[in-house]
């Protein structure tokens, strides 16, 4: 026997019977974006490494080790499959000079790629919906975009999500931060591994965001960002606050949120849950007020965020949803008989049912066994003495009522009276 292939670890198949729950998410969320005024864009999945080195940020996770970057051999031009999707929907608004036309409402939903440790909750290729609100100084859209995730958890059926702020200020402010956490960890050179040694000096911010339990204490007694703030961030985190207070929204203001991407400055938020273990961010975002020029584009503020659809479809397994059932299976044996049941099936069809055709032949019998299994409330019987009297056979599967002749005209009537 030969070999089988397999997919590739941490890379997922949806299998038809959990990707109805993806489509009843899409359509969700394609509803709530339009309800905002948000529009879809829709980037390569490729792009060119540079993109994501220079905004991400050369010293973070993501680059230095989960990019999955390859030499195109036609014409050696380094690529990377996109990790996240702000660059590239940044790099589009440039490149397209969407910005001319004023701010954008813009989002997105896809496949990223990132080389982690596969876990539950966290693949190698994994979904992601974005939300990008560029060219808006905020933090009134700040808040926009927290209240729209506040009525995505509601439409989701998803309760108890609970919303982490905090704020990263401006360049100045990082940057007086930046030479008093390096004069820190300094002190407790010790206590550092590997990785925080390796960033002490070249992005100290980054060993905040490290898991190691051994570094926790000394992380938990570093200076805080939030004592170094310029006035302006300051004042800017205020009003977002008083906008989510006035709009009923709960928050907590946790000084330790720091993103995984270089680019952020001012808002971050993420939405957490106690319910997928040590996987627990479901939401992630903020400001962004340097990217687009880092990009070389106009100088324009922005803000965004992303949500991991596989973590979110894990928290809504519990409300299950399953795919709609064929209303009718159309059974047909006989000479001269098959032309008409195609006919039959999409004459049914144009009357708006879900018609499943039995393919391959059999018996009547097997064929109703078939029908019986597809979960269809009604067979549609087609045989020799149909096609001679232009009529159909309909019998219920799923309630013990006489089957019945009938034209096939009078099929949509006879399945809507019995449905009421
Ligand atoms: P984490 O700290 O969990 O690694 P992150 O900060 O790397 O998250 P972001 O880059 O902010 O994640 O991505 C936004 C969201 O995308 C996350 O909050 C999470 O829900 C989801 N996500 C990120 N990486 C993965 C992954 N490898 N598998 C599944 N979902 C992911
Ligand atoms: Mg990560």
């Amino acid at each position: 026997m030969t070999k089988g292939v397999k997919a590739i670890r941490g890379m997922n198949d949806i299998l038809p019977n959990e990707s109805y729950s993806w489509i009843q998410f899409e359509q969700i969320i394609h509803q709530w974006l339009s309800m905002y005024g948000y529009r879809n864009i829709r980037t390569p999945i490729v792009e060119q490494t540079d993109l994501f080195v220079r905004s991400i940020g050369e010293v973070t996770d993501i680059v230095e080790k989960e990019m999955y970057t390859f030499v195109d051999h036609l014409n050696n031009d380094s690529l990377t499959l996109r990790p996240e999707g702000t660059a590239s929907c940044v790099r589009a608004a440039i490149e397209h000079n969407l910005l001319y036309a004023g701010p954008q409402r813009l989002y997105y939903a896809g496949p990223m790629f990132r080389h982690e440790r596969p876990q539950k909750g966290r693949y190698r290729q994994f979904h992601q919906v974005g939300v990008e609100a560029l060219g808006f100084a905020g933090p009134d859209v700040d808040a926009e975009l927290i209240v729209m995730c506040a009525r995505l958890w509601n439409l989701l059926g998803l309760p108890g999500l609970r919303l982490q702020i905090s704020t990263l200020g401006n360049a100045q402010s990082r940057t007086l931060h930046r030479a008093r956490l390096i004069q820190y960890f300094e002190q407790h050179r010790s206590i550092l591994d590997e990785d925080a040694l390796r960033r002490l000096h070249a992005n100290p911010l980054r060993i905040l965001d490290s898991k190691n339990p051994a570094m926790q204490d000394v992380i938990n007694g570093a200076p805080r960002l939030i004592d170094d703030l310029d006035e302006e961030s300051i004042e800017h985190f205020d009003s977002l606050q008083q906008i989510l207070r006035d709009r009923g929204i709960d928050f907590e203001i946790n000084t330790r949120l720091v993103r995984g991407l270089d680019y952020y400055n001012r808002t971050v938020f993420e939405w957490v849950t106690d319910k997928l273990g040590a996987q627990g961010t479901v939401c992630a975002g903020g400001r962004y007020d340097g990217l687009i020029e880092q990009l070389g584009g106009k100088p324009a503020p922005a803000c965004g965020f992303a949500m991991g659809v596989e973590r979110l479809l894990a928290l809504m397994q519990e409300n299950e949803m399953n795919p709609p059932i064929p209303d009718v299976y159309v059974v047909h044996h006989g000479e001269q008989v098959t032309g008409y049941a195609w006919q039959c099936a999409e004459y049914l069809r144009d009357e708006g049912f879900r018609v499943v055709l039995h393919c391959g032949g059999g018996s009547f019998k097997s064929q109703m066994k078939k029908a019986d299994a597809s979960g269809a409330r009604y067979a549609m019987i087609i045989g020799e003495d149909e096609v001679k009297t232009q009529e159909v056979v309909i019998k219920p599967l799923r309630e013990a009522i006489e089957q019945a002749n009938v034209k096939l005209t009078a099929v949509s009537e006879l399945i809507h009276r019995s449905m009421t």
